[in-house]
């Protein structure tokens, strides 16, 4: 069993518009933008990056935003919901708050026994706010929420799948221990992990697979520490037979890939170097930041981008 994961490191989506997409999470959810740079497959497209001030791991919700990209299909073999920590008894802050911007389908319940308030971003994609009891964790106040409501970082995910089974196995193989099951939904937790450390398994065998496109996840990320450790896991899961990528350099992170058996797509990222490698925390995300290999055509790149609003 892989001993290393520290829950989650972050979770990128698709998006249809950069400027409505930077305005929802800095705005509205008063996430601090922490890197404006590119998909590094695709320089013509943004890649955006919030979380709490310094883009701690378990806190980072990554877009890339495809020009006018058409919506996606929901249905199974992908993360159907991203869940964000709230402090106790903000819940009704939350829910004035998003009903004045333009957030869809509030819906307001209790899962697991905590209070939970579901809604839809821009692009339709499926999120959560979870009142978590104690998650020491500090909120992003620069964004102008306080730190009786602001957002704590990820609490976790969900997933829908056709069958748990392999995905279950897998999880645990990665250090996650099975709770409790509520309906159609069982749920994982990581011990000793960084505070996004749930993962809900939703079982619907009937659903047809979702289709990617805007408001879909394109891959959600696992943290470990190090290189070295990442060099353990991948070595841990290329043993028991999974196709994992080599190590990748994502400037301010490692990356390796893997596809799971229920059809989500799978990252182990490492906690260093950290999106303070290329300017200081104190300005994170305020200038285009291209990796070495773009800097070159930095004019043209910028040109073809959508300014966001500042
Ligand atoms: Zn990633």
């Amino acid at each position: 069993m892989i001993k290393d994961i520290k829950g989650l490191h972050h979770i990128t989506s698709m998006a249809s518009d950069a400027r409505q997409n930077n305005t929802f999470f800095t705005d509205t959810l008063g996430l601090r933008r922490v890197k404006k740079t590119v998909n590094f497959d695709d320089p013509n497209v943004y890649h955006l990056y919030y979380g709490d001030e310094a883009g701690t791991p378990g806190t980072v919700m990554t877009y890339f935003p495809f020009p006018d990209v058409m919506r996606g299909r929901k249905g199974v073999g992908e993360v159907s919901e991203t869940q964000f920590a709230i402090p106790k008894g903000s819940l009704t802050f939350w829910q004035d708050r998003l009903s004045s911007n333009a957030a869809g389908n509030l819906q307001a319940d209790t899962v697991f026994g905590a209070d939970r308030l579901r809604f839809s971003g821009p692009d339709g994609e499926g999120f959560a706010l979870i009142e978590a009891q104690n998650d020491g964790r500090k909120a992003w106040i620069g964004g102008g929420i306080d730190e009786s409501a602001g957002i704590r970082g990820f609490s976790g995910a969900t997933f829908r799948l056709h069958d748990i089974a392999a995905t279950s196995e897998l999880l645990a193989f990665m250090g996650y221990q099975r709770t409790e099951t509520d309906g159609t939904v069982t749920r994982f937790v990581m011990p000793g992990g960084n505070g996004a450390d749930v993962i809900d398994l939703e079982a619907l065998p009937k659903v047809p697979f979702a289709r990617q496109g805007a408001g879909s996840v394109h891959h959600i990320a696992f943290a470990v520490e190090n290189r070295a450790k990442q060099l353990e896991v991948r070595k841990a899961l290329m043993d028991t037979g999974y196709q994992v990528t080599p190590v990748i350099d994502r400037d301010y992170f490692w990356a390796i890939y893997f596809r799971t058996p229920g059809g989500v797509l799978f990252e182990i990222a490492t906690n260093e170097p950290g999106f303070n490698r290329d300017e200081d925390t104190a300005h994170l995300g305020e200038v285009l930041k291209l990796p070495a290999r773009y800097e070159p055509y930095r004019d043209q790149i910028e040109a073809g981008l959508t300014p966001l609003a500042a």
